[in-house]
């Protein structure tokens, strides 16, 4: 990985003083007196009042399903009990490691960030929740110097696909495996121990701690993205910061994947997009109506020699195994999902396979108790509604690129933290 780059604009009031990034990227793990003395861990005075800021500007969970932060902070700080705050830094998508980055790197900014959630919610214990070895040993130094903050308890966890989803942090917390539960009752409602609990991502928090010390520039803090861009034919990957609303195009060009024919979106949950991926902006809403997911915004570029009935295959695959089978339409629909894109890859499929992809990809979403299954049915519904040609084309023929077989290892999509 070659390393990481803003693309925030440097003119931005308060952007200087304590930016994701910075203007100079940390390149190593972050030092406690430059925190200091960029404004951090400063006393909140008003919970309410950063609360207030965090609605006003609309900052979303980057975790993957984009709730409104200030929801949840205000649920948790609003339920019966004495709540508990979490941060995640399990992230399961293959192909993200902007939340490792920000473990390994930011640190305080991560734990500054938790210290304030808890503050706005009324909590006194919290958790760094993580399975990356390197991100604890970060983790616990930044813990031991840290000059305020409730009691942490930092909680490790086997990496897996679901290990971060919020019910099954809950879970292993509580002692039990890293696997989601049944909803509801959600974490704001009855979390680790029974107390309402916010499980909040890394980067939310991180988002969380600038906004405190960079109230100007609170909307621009809201609105970037932390974005994880790899994949074949391009330069090496690397993780980018960018505006709200930017077009996949400026971080593809920044990063070598120009001429990519299409890209996957949120790692693996937000679909596979072809002509015109160019224009998509990276952004919630404007995603969801064009039938994505913005998720955790990594972004996987697809050289055009290689193809994408095979890169789906791979993918749906990788869900296939990761599946925890707790719920049987998951195992049965992940597994009929993955076998029969295998198919198609082969060239042995006819009409009647097509057919039953394009009905299990609109009856499965929503049906198991996680977004494993959704995310396996969105890369099948996207792959047949911008590839129609491309799979007409493995009718009866053996595709080069993609092979005999399609490994659910995941190989394919990993990257290392910078
Ligand atoms: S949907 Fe699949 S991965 Fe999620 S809990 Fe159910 S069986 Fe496990």
């Amino acid at each position: 990985m070659t390393g990481v780059h803003s693309l925030l604009p440097e003119g931005q009031p308060g952007l200087l003083v304590s930016p994701v990034f910075g203007t100079e990227p940390y390149p190593g793990v972050e030092d406690l007196a430059r925190y200091l003395a960029a404004g951090g861990y400063a006393p909140l005075t008003a919970r309410d009042r950063l609360l207030d800021r965090i609605a006003a500007v609309g900052l979303r969970g980057r975790g993957g399903a984009g709730f409104p932060a200030a929801v949840k902070l205000g649920a948790v700080r609003d339920a019966p009990g004495r709540p508990v705050v979490v941060a995640n830094g399990e992230e399961g998508e293959p192909g993200s490691v902007k939340d490792r980055w920000l473990l390994c790197h930011r640190p305080h900014l991560v734990l500054d960030g938790l210290r304030l959630a808890a503050a706005m919610t009324g909590a006194e214990h919290g958790y760094v929740y993580l399975s990356d070895a390197v991100a604890e040993q970060t983790v616990r130094h930044a813990l031991a110097e840290r000059p305020t903050g409730p009691r942490v308890d930092v909680v490790r966890t086997d990496h897996a696909y679901v290990a971060g989803e919020e019910t099954a942090v809950v879970r292993h917390i509580d002692g039990g495996p890293a696997l989601p539960t049944a909803k509801p009752p959600r974490p704001f409602e009855a979390g680790v121990g029974g107390a309402p609990t916010l499980v909040a991502n890394v980067e939310t928090l991180a988002r969380i701690a600038v906004m405190h010390v960079c109230p100007d520039a609170a909307a621009a803090v809201a609105g970037a993205h932390l974005v994880t861009v790899s994949g074949t034919g391009g330069g090496a990957a690397a993780l980018v910061e960018v505006p709200a609303g930017t077009h996949l195009k400026l971080p593809a060009d920044l990063c070598g994947h120009g001429r990519a024919e299409a890209v996957l979106l949120g790692g693996l949950f937000g679909g596979l997009y072809g002509p015109g991926w160019t224009d998509l902006p990276l952004d919630h809403d404007r995603l969801k109506a064009a039938g994505g997911a913005l998720g955790c915004g990594a972004l996987h570029f697809l050289h055009p020699e290689e193809c994408p009935v095979g890169l789906a295959a791979e993918a749906t695959a990788y869900l296939a195994a990761q599946s925890t089978r707790q719920c049987g339409v998951c195992v049965s629909g992940t597994g009929a999902l993955s076998g029969t894109l295998a198919t198609v890859a082969r060239g042995a499929a006819g009409d009647g396979e097509v057919d039953q992809l394009r009905r299990w990809s609109r009856q499965l979403p929503g049906r198991g108790a996680c977004g494993l299954l959704d995310a396996a049915a969105r890369i099948v519904a996207t792959l047949l509604s911008h590839f129609p040609d491309r799979i007409a084309a493995h009718r009866g023929s053996t595709c080069p690129a993609c092979g005999e077989t399609a490994p659910g290892d995941g190989r394919r999509f990993a990257v290392t933290v910078p």
